[in-house]
C-alpha cells in the first residue's frame, strides 16, 4: 500500500515523542522537523508541506501540548486533523442526477487507469442500485474500444462503441445518451482518448465533448505512482477542460503518496475514489479522514465498516464497531473478524484498516493468511476456554501451553497471536480516549 514508508516514518518521529513526559518548544520543533522531512520524502509538494508544518505549530500553542497531560496524543491528534484537511478534509461524493441519465466522464493519460476505473466504476454504481452503461469513445485506438468490451463482458455491463472508421467521438457520447433510455440505464459511464502527454488536440477534443453532453461528473483518472507529475497533470486538465474530482488509482502499489497529499491544496479539487487493485472490485469511496487514520496507524473503522456490511448484516457490523468503541470486544470478535476479512478480499490490503495492525503488515507479506494463519488463529482461539476468551489476561504459562497442545500450534503462536490481539485492543482504548477530544476521532455510527 502506498505510504507505507511515511507511515514508518511519522511513527517513529511519534515513538521519539513518546519518551518524554512533557513535550518542550525544542522537542516539537525536533519533531515537527522530521515531520516535514517525511513528508518531502513522500514526495509531497514543497509549498504544501511548508503550510502543513505551520498549522501544526499553530494548532500545537493553542491546544497548549506543551503542558497537557498526554502531549503526545494531542500531537497526533493535531496532525491527523491536518492530515485529512489535506486528503479533502470532507468526503465528496459524484452528483446522481435527478433526472437520469447521469452522465459521467471520465478523463486522463494514456494507462493512468481509464478503461480499468470505467468498469470499477460501473460495479460500484450498480452495487448502488444504479444501472450503468459504458461508452467507448477513443476512437483512436482499435485496441481500447475492445479493451472496454472485454471489460464490459466480465462485469456483464453493456458498452456503446462505434468501429466505423472516422466516427466522432462527440457523436458516439451523444448518441449513447440517446441510447441509454432505450437500454433502461440511468448512468451513462464516457471512457474519452488518452494521450501519453497532454496534447492540444486531446483538449479539444475533450472540451468539444463536455460542451456536447454537459456531463454531470468529470473524473480525470490520475496514476499515483508518477508521484507530483499527477498533481501537475490534474493542474492542466483542470484550468483546461475543468474536473469536478479525481479518481486516484494504484495506490496499492508502492506509490509514494505525496501526490494524494498534494492534490487537494494544489488544484483545488478532491479525490472521489481509489483505485486499490487491478480487479473490478479495487475501487473505494476516498475517505480523507480515513485515509489520515490509516498513515497515522490509527487504522479506518469506516472502510472496515464498509466492507464488512457487504457481507456481514449491518447489525452485526454495527455491533462488533460499537464493540471496539467500548473497548469490550473479546477474542472470539477478534477472530470473527479475521474471518469476515478473510471473506472480504486480500488480509495484506484490509489488515492496515484494523486499527494497530498496520505495523504487522510487513510481518505477515509472506504469510500465506487466507490458508495457514487463519486457520491456526481459529485453532488457537477455540482451544481456549470462554472464559480465557473474554479475559486473555489469565492466560499464564501452564494455559498458554495447553492451548498450544490443543491447537496443534506451538506457545510462540499463541504469544503472537495474544500480542497481536493486544495491541489492536491497546490501539481501540487510545482511540477511545481520544475521542472524548475536541473532535471525535471514531466515525458516526
Ligand atoms: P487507460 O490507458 O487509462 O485506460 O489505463 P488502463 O485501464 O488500461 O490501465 C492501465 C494498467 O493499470 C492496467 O494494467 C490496469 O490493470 C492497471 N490498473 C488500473 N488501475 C489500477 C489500480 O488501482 N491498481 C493497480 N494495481 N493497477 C491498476
Amino acid at each position: 500500500m502506498a505510504f507505507d514508508n511515511l507511515t514508518q516514518k511519522l511513527e517513529e518521529v511519534f515513538k521519539s515523542l513518546k519518551g518524554k513526559g512533557k513535550i518542550s518548544e525544542d522537542d516539537l520543533k525536533q519533531a515537527l522537523r522530521q515531520v516535514r522531512l517525511a513528508l518531502i520524502e513522500a514526495d509531497v509538494n514543497l509549498g504544501v508541506v511548508k503550510d502543513f508544518i505551520n498549522r501544526i505549530k499553530e494548532k500545537a500553542i493553542g491546544e497548549e501540548v506543551y503542558g497537557s497531560l498526554n502531549p503526545v496524543q494531542t500531537v497526533i491528534k493535531i496532525v491527523k486533523d491536518e492530515l485529512t484537511e489535506l486528503l479533502g478534509g470532507v468526503q465528496s461524493g459524484i452528483t446522481i442526477s435527478s433526472k437520469p441519465p447521469t452522465v459521467i466522464m471520465l478523463v486522463g493519460l494514456q494507462g493512468a487507469g481509464k478503461t480499468t476505473t470505467a468498469g470499477k466504476l460501473a460495479v460500484y454504481l450498480r452495487k448502488k442500485g444504479k444501472h450503468p452503461m459504458l461508452v467507448a469513445a477513443d476512437v483512436y485506438r482499435p485496441a481500447a474500444i475492445k479493451q472496454l468490451q472485454v471489460v464490459g463482458k466480465q462485469i456483464d455491463i453493456p458498452v456503446f462503441a462505434n468501429e466505423t472508421p472516422g466516427a466522432n467521438p462527440v457523436d458516439i457520447a451523444r448518441d449513447a445518451i440517446a441510447a441509454s433510455t432505450s437500454m433502461l440505464k440511468d448512468v451513462v459511464i464516457i471512457d474519452t482518448a488518452g494521450r501519453l502527454a497532454i496534447d492540444e488536440t486531446l483538449m479539444t477534443e475533450l472540451v468539444n465533448i463536455k460542451q456536447s453532453v454537459r456531463p454531470h461528473e468529470i473524473l480525470l483518472v490520475v496514476d499515483a505512482m508518477i508521484g507530483q507529475d499527477a498533481v501537475q497533470t490534474a493542474q492542466t486538465f483542470n484550468e483546461r477542460l475543468g474536473i469536478d474530482g479525481v479518481v486516484m488509482t494504484k495506490l496499492d502499489g508502492d506509490a509514494k503518496g505525496g501526490a494524494a497529499l498534494s492534490i487537494k491544496s494544489v488544484t483545488g479539487r478532491p479525490i472521489k475514489f481509489m483505485g486499490t487493485s487491478e480487479k473490478m472490485d479495487g475501487l473505494e469511496e476516498f475517505r480523507p479522514e480515513g485515509m489520515a487514520s490509516r498513515i497515522l496507524d490509527l487504522g479506518d473503522l469506516g472502510a472496515l465498516i464498509d466492507r464488512t456490511k457487504e457481507l456481514v448484516n449491518e447489525e452485526e457490523a454495527k455491533e462488533l464497531a460499537i464493540k471496539m468503541q467500548r473497548n469490550e470486544f473479546t477474542l472470539d470478535d477478534f477472530l470473527k473478524q479475521m474471518n469476515q476479512v478473510r471473506k472480504m478480499g486480500k488480509f495484506q490490503d484490509l489488515i492496515g484498516l484494523i486499527p494497530g495492525m498496520g505495523k504487522i503488515k510487513d510481518q505477515l507479506k509472506d504469510i500465506d493468511l487466507d490458508s495457514k494463519e487463519i486457520r491456526r488463529i481459529e485453532a488457537i482461539i477455540q482451544s481456549m476456554t470462554s472464559k480465557e476468551k473474554a479475559n486473555p489476561k489469565i492466560l499464564n504459562g501452564s494455559r498458554r501451553k495447553r492451548i498450544a497442545m490443543g491447537s496443534g500450534t506451538r506457545v510462540q503462536d499463541v504469544n503472537r497471536l495474544i500480542k497481536q490481539f493486544e495491541e489492536a485492543q491497546k490501539m481501540m482504548k487510545k482511540m477511545g480516549s481520544m475521542r472524548k477530544g475536541k473532535k471525535g476521532m471514531l466515525p458516526k455510527l
